[in-house]
């Protein structure tokens, strides 16, 4: 795992528990909770890297989802295996966690399953939930997918966002991506002058600004490469 900013620690990634996996965020503290908790393939690295930080599975008391996507929150079902984790998802992308389904779960681009996982709350926008000690901020950014949210926090002085794959995610129609919707969320992630910029792939940024600028131009001609083998040697650019 890598610690990052205060309570923030990276906890599930391309790099550090499975290729696949999209990245996880623990918040720490006497009631710890997760931000996604990666793909199934991940979870064995996942819970280790949890115990590393003196944690149980059982005792991360809740997981919001940025997305109802097979590399964010396939581990959930596992995680129910040995835990009674609450899981947090916006309402558009609910039904998708819950039944599995196939496309909307964008599990096809990984050739597995995603084991259905009983939802518990809402994310809405606006909403604010407090953990270890900072109040993070929903933010509804549709446009990956209809349910993709956002969250941004004030932590150590600065405002830090943990953007999903609201940047920098793929666009394809079987996971009802919306590039109208993405437009509109970017200029609502841009309006809240962020300091700090996390996402669902990749690393962190200290740049202020920079690569939300660069995503909020770019949107729409480039995409991220997941997604290329759809594109029909269109060079990155996918007909709506
Ligand atoms: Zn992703
Ligand atoms: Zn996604």
């Amino acid at each position: 795992m890598v610690a990052l900013i205060g309570r923030l620690e990276l906890v599930s990634g391309g790099e550090i528990s499975h290729p696949w996996d999209a990245n996880a965020y623990l918040i720490t503290g006497d009631e710890p909770v997760l931000i996604d908790c990666g793909g199934s393939e991940g979870y064995p690295a996942l819970a280790r890297n949890l115990r590393r930080l003196g944690y149980q599975p059982k005792d991360v008391k809740k997981v919001l989802a940025t997305h109802g996507h097979w590399d964010h929150l396939s581990a959930m079902a596992l995680m129910r295996g040995e835990s009674d984790t609450a899981l947090y998802v916006h309402e558009a992308d609910k039904e998708q966690v819950e039944t599995g389904d196939h496309d909307l779960t964008a599990s096809f681009l990984y050739d597995r399953s995603f084991p259905p996982a009983e939802v518990n709350g809402l994310l809405e926008d606006g909403d604010v939930f407090m953990v270890g000690g900072y109040r993070f901020h929903v933010v509804h950014t549709p446009g990956h997918s209809p349910g993709s949210v956002s969250f941004w926090a004030e932590i150590e002085g600065s405002r830090v966002l943990i953007a999903g794959d609201a940047l920098w995610g793929g666009f394809h129609p079987r996971i009802r991506s919306d590039l109208d919707d993405w437009s509109n969320s970017l200029d609502r992630l841009l309006a809240l002058n962020i300091d700090v910029m996390m996402f669902g792939h990749g690393p962190p940024t200290l740049a202020p600004g920079t690569r939300l600028k660069d995503a909020r131009r770019q949107l729409g001609v480039y995409f991220n490469p997941w997604f290329e083998p759809f594109y029909n040697g269109s060079g990155g650019h996918v007909e709506r």
